[in-house]
């Protein structure tokens, strides 16, 4: 029976970065995936399923060495942030105001996935069972032993190790395996995600606006390679015109009912209403792709239990209003790297009780911050009282234009968004 010191559970954009942050430390690391991601190539269209990666993601990326790649194959950067419920209140935000390039990128899951594999894939140090899945665990006093099965030839497999590390989504089931329970509500809504293709050219904004139904948002998307990004001035000095136009998502929340009405739609019925619902900036678009995910929060009512650690969405879901989730898999990843490495460094036994329970000190605070930050934001953008929506509409416009407001509240959201 071949044993690790850390088996990781779930592929994903977190569990594969993870494997490679503990590998760095030099521990030996089983990655357990059951599918493989669909291998890149450039004709291909762009996912559904997108991220807006912040800076502090972006430089858990670079340290292992995978964000090139990510910039390679496409990663759209966004240097403005548009917000706003009435026109008068219209708020946006700026990377200039926090001295940086950007404020992050807009790039598609599996494109992240598959650049974070290519290092899996080269590192001495890490196994990949894939297509396995997960039959069994049972935890130890020193150690978890875990039966994997091969999907495609229904083998078996006995491994053991010191650590498991879930990162197999929101529905883990290594969290129900071992019992940690969870604090969950539904917000009743749905998020359609729509790829389209626009007739402006490729755009440095990301926009969302506020709509008593739930938010409408935009996050232009490309199917380059960084280097060949241009914003739109800069295409339209060169004299594009508009069939050099850019790729976008669009993000729709609404009840469940009216997403599941608005899915059945074809995608030319789906254009007419995208263009009778969302602002006038949006311009011509050709509807290509859409899919929904309902939208729950949870939370994990520990991150941790005898040898087994949550990370991701297998410890916290949160509103995707503000596209944070994978950045908070990623912070999660960064703080249990910095803790096993500090106790190897200070000689301490790294899979320690106590030292695991310093990564939930140092996360589940941080976590909650942000889940409660998005859910009194969802809240108090969907409050029906005429007093709230003024409430609301006078402070974006304070944050916009009071100077003290703006460059103290305003900047210090920036930063602490783009992870700064
Ligand atoms: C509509 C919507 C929009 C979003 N937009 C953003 C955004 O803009 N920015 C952002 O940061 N986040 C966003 N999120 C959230 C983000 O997608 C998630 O936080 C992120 O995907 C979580 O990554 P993960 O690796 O923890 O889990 P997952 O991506 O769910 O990966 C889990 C992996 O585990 C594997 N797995 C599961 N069970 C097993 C098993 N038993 N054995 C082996 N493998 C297993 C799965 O196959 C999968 O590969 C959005 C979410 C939604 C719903």
């Amino acid at each position: 029976m071949k044993i690790f010191d850390c088996v990781v559970v779930g592929g994903g954009m977190v569990g594969a970065a993870s494997a490679l942050t503990l590998a760095q430390l030099g521990l030996r690391v089983a990655l357990v995936e059951q599918s493989e991601p669909e291998p890149y190539s450039p004709e291909q269209n762009s996912d559904l399923r997108v991220s807006a990666i912040s800076l502090a993601s972006q430089q858990l990326l670079e340290q292992v060495d995978a964000w090139s790649q990510v910039t390679q194959w496409r990663a759209c950067p966004y240097k403005r942030l548009g917000v706003w419920e009435q026109a008068y209140a219209y708020t946006e935000f700026n990377a200039d105001d926090i001295d940086q390039k950007q404020l992050g990128h807009i790039v598609e899951n599996r494109i992240l996935q598959l650049a974070l594999w290519q290092q899996v894939n080269t590192h001495t140090n890490i196994d990949l069972f894939c297509p396995y899945n997960l039959v069994n665990l049972s935890q130890e006093s020193s150690r978890v032993h875990l039966t994997l099965k091969n999907i495609t030839s229904s083998t078996e497999t006995d491994i053991a190790t010191r650590l498991v590390i879930a990162a197999d989504g929101a529905n883990s089931q290594v969290r129900k395996m071992v019992d940690i329970g969870i604090t969950a509500w539904d917000y009743q809504q749905s998020a359609m995600l729509i790829n389209v293709k626009t007739e402006k050219p490729q755009q440095d904004i990301t926009w969302q606006k506020f709509l008593p139904t739930g938010p409408i948002a935009f996050l232009p998307l490309t199917r380059s390679p960084l280097a060949k990004v241009t914003f739109s001035e800069e295409n339209l000095s060169k004299g594009n015109t508009a069939e050099q136009g850019g790729y976008a998502s669009l993000v729709w929340y609404h009840q469940r009912d009216e997403i599941k009405r608005l899915s059945a739609l074809s995608n030319q019925q789906l254009q007419q209403k995208i263009i009778a619902v969302f602002p006038k900036r949006l311009g011509k678009i050709e509807v290509l792709a859409k899919g929904a995910f309902p939208l729950t929060r949870r939370h994990a009512n520990s991150y941790q239990s005898q040898r087994v650690l949550l990370l991701g969405d297998a410890a916290h879901t949160i509103n995707p209003m503000a596209g944070q989730g994978v950045n908070l898999g990623f912070k999660d990843v960064k703080a249990l790297q910095t803790v096993i490495a500090s106790a190897i460094g200070h000689g301490e036994c790294w899979h320690d009780v106590d030292v695991l329970g310093r990564y939930e000190t140092m996360r589940r605070k941080d976590n909650l911050l942000m889940m409660s930050t998005m859910d009194t934001l969802y809240h108090s953008f969907s409050h029906p009282s005429p007093m709230v929506k003024t409430l609301r509409n006078v402070s974006l416009f304070a944050i916009n234009k009071v100077p003290f407001i703006n460059t103290t509240v305003k900047n210090k959201a920036l930063a602490y968004a783009c992870g700064i």
